[in-house]
């Protein structure tokens, strides 16, 4: 009795899982993330810091074109795990490209985090691949009053053009001004 009721529970409780989950790599997919974006975004306040860190693999391109697009999805697979290390809400955002939330975390303390991530990437051992290596840059941004997803994004991105025009493999946050050019 109630058996079938629990079957199926579970296996909707299966489907939205799977719904919200990157294939490659079983992070959060895209849509996902925006979600618990919204989510975490309405809890943010003054004293609940939050802070989003935008991840890019470095010369991507570089290494499909080398080693092969299976190579390419395992250095993909090899971030994602450094990624679900952090421990945050963790999302693939597409192609070679991920997102960390970090809620109660500001600028200082996600920095750590992100600063970990980079280096770890860049001393990653990718599995029957003795000579290749790879990095990431990363962009951070901090929420601040009247931020939605999409500011805080635009704000990581910006950071994280800065890193890869900055000579890539580091971590950069945005700055005031660059804050002052996206709301100008
Ligand atoms: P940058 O250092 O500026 O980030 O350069 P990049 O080469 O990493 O960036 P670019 O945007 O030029 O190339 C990204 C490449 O990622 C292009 C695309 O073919 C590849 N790509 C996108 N999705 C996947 C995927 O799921 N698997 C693999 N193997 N490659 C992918
Ligand atoms: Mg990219
Ligand atoms: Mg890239």
């Amino acid at each position: 009795m109630g058996g079938r009721h629990e079957r199926v529970l579970k296996l909707q409780h299966a489907l939205i899982q799977q719904a919200d989950t990157d294939h490659l790599t079983q992070l959060l997919n895209r849509g996902a993330l925006m979600r618990r974006a919204g989510d975490a975004l309405a809890n943010a306040s003054a004293s609940a810091p939050l802070t989003l860190l935008q991840i890019d693999i470095d010369h991507f391109k570089g290494i499909n074109d080398r080693y092969g697009h299976d190579v390419g999805d395992v250095v993909i697979r090899c971030v994602a795990r450094v990624l679900r290390e952090t421990g945050a809400i963790t999302g693939r955002l597409g192609g070679e490209e991920f997102a960390v939330l970090m809620p109660g975390h500001g600028l200082a303390g996600a920095a750590v985090v992100a600063h970990r991530i980079r280096s770890q990437c860049a001393a990653t051992a990718v599995p029957r691949q003795r000579d290749l290596q790879f990095t990431a840059s990363i962009g951070l941004a901090e929420w601040t009053t009247g931020d939605t997803i999409d500011t805080l994004l635009k704000r990581a991105d910006l950071a994280l053009y800065a890193a890869k025009r900055g000579g890539r493999n580091r971590v950069a946050v945005t700055s005031p001004s660059l804050l002052t050019e996206m709301v100008g």
